[in-house]
């Protein structure tokens, strides 16, 4: 298009005004903000200008109708689709129970009732009711924790990795905390022990090789400035080979010698031995402490399968001093996490319970009968809706934990598989992750993978209905 054409084409773009006149934007103004929907017609109509003065459009008969409409029509999707409700559900078919990017542990029902029960009504959560005095928002919790875990004390904050910078600023800052080299952890989105330590005030000393460190190697490095013996679970990796930890006993029995406290972030922490269901041996939160850990912290929405919180238990004389701090107050948990927190750990005052009812627990320890019973159903769904446009079937496939918890295990799980005939197996994934219910998918070997290990029964119809939707 010549220049000339250009400017007689851009003549023909609505004024702001106009637009603002039109009866679809009023109708579009009763539901949003004015400001919100004046900029969605400038931006529209910056968009048509460089289109225009890029060439486009050519050869078109055009007037001031067609551009009112398209400017209108655009602004309508702009508004509604930046407005519209950003965190939704999300079906996660990758079979990562403890999948952080959507959400990490679902919540047992009890625990989903006391959040929405709690969040209705004025509560206790900081009132004896017996007394009339006011409370501690950690009581229940802390009378909960210490009776399952067997610790003198208990605290609860907004998450694990808050957790550990209490328990460094409160029993180290200024001094030494001796960590091993193979043991210097990077959990995803920021989260490293060197880095938590200089935050704390901590000053970091590296003990060992990555691969090996003894007992011996901790005590030559301890002197009057040491403050505390921290182990970390190397919980999203594995050192294999030619290894050799200093155990959390070993380490205890270097803390006694020398009265220092010992440090045990657990990352994933569990109360039930998950090596019953195939799972790898991992010790429980019981075992650290019994084994004497001073100082035990875990995640609440890892394998403990409750709400983001950061769990500390141990001695009552250390906790005392977390609870004095003045950083508790800015990492506190608010009522829906204490509601939620309570209910999930009532679930283990029965083991048997626990295992029914916490979703990741049930995901975990799902037996593959039920897994092929569920993407069975999956499957014949599944070719209901898209008869001869794919080939479904079902097969053994492998899950992960996720979370940063088992790094290593692999559970043999039952995944369906669509290897889809219009488009990718690439384009049918970015398709259904765009949808409403959006499902999450893996793609291998050309083919798309549903893993029913962390779909709820009630979301095989719409998990069906959605691929039916784009193959
Ligand atoms: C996951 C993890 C953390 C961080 O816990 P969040 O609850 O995600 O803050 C800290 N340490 C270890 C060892 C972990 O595995």
């Amino acid at each position: 298009m010549s220049k000339e054409a250009s400017q007689r084409v851009l003549r023909l773009l609505p004024a702001v005004d106009e637009v603002l006149r039109d009866d679809r934007i009023a109708d579009l103004l009763t539901g949003y903000p004015r400001g919100i929907v004046i900029e969605a017609i400038r931006a529209a109509l910056a968009g048509e200008r460089r289109l225009i003065l890029g060439g486009e459009p050519a050869n078109r008969d055009l007037n001031e109708q067609y551009f009112l409409d398209l400017i209108i029509t655009k602004t309508i999707a702009v508004v509604e689709q930046s407005l519209s409700v950003k965190l939704r559900p999300v079906i996660n078919a990758t079979g990562v129970v403890l999948h952080t990017n959507l959400g990490r542990a679902l919540l047992s029902e009890r625990a989903r009732h006391a959040v929405n029960n709690i969040a209705s009504s004025y509560s206790n959560l900081e009132l004896e009711l017996e007394t009339g005095r006011r409370g501690s928002r950690y009581a229940p919790l802390e009378y909960l924790l210490t009776s399952l875990t067997g610790a003198e004390a208990a605290l609860v904050v907004n998450n694990n990795a808050a957790a550990v910078l209490l328990v460094l600023s409160s029993l180290a800052q200024g001094r030494e905390v001796i960590v091993s080299r193979g043991q210097l952890v990077e959990i995803g989105g920021s989260f490293r022990i060197p880095e938590v330590m200089v935050q704390s005030g901590a000053r970091l000393v590296e003990v060992g090789a990555t691969n090996k460190t003894y007992p011996d190697d901790y005590k030559k490095l301890i002197n009057e400035n040491t403050a505390l013996l921290l182990h970390v679970h190397t919980s999203n990796y594995q050192i294999i080979g030619f290894t050799r930890e200093t155990t959390i006993s070993e380490l205890v029995d270097v803390g006694r010698t020398f009265s220092l406290p010992v440090m045990s972030d657990l990352g994933s922490g569990s109360l039930i031995d998950l090596s019953r269901f195939g799972l790898p041996r991992e010790p429980s939160v019981q075992e650290i402490v019994a084994a004497g850990a001073d100082v035990v912290t875990f995640s609440g929405d890892k394998l403990l399968g409750g709400p983001q919180a950061g769990i500390v238990v141990g001695r009552r004389h250390y906790i005392e001093r977390m609870k004095k701090h003045p950083l508790l107050r800015a990492i506190r948990v608010d009522k829906m996490t204490v509601a939620a927190l309570e209910a999930t750990l009532r679930e283990y005052l029965d083991e048997q319970r626990a295992v029914q009812e916490l979703p990741v627990l049930q995901m975990l320890t799902a037996p593959i009968s039920l897994l092929e019973e569920k993407a069975a159903d999956l499957a014949v769904q599944l070719r209901r809706l898209s008869g001869a446009k794919a080939e479904v079937a079902v097969e053994q496939g492998v899950s992960a934990v996720g979370g940063g918890a088992f790094p290593a295990a692999e559970l043999t799980t039952v995944v369906v598989t669509i290897a889809p005939g219009r488009i990718s197996a690439g384009d049918l994934q970015a398709a259904l992750r765009q949808g409403d219910p959006a499902v999450m998918s893996r793609v291998q070997g050309g083919r798309l993978i549903l893993d029913v290990r962390t779909v709820c029964d009630q979301e095989i119809p719409e998990l069906a209905a959605a691929v039916g939707k784009v193959i």
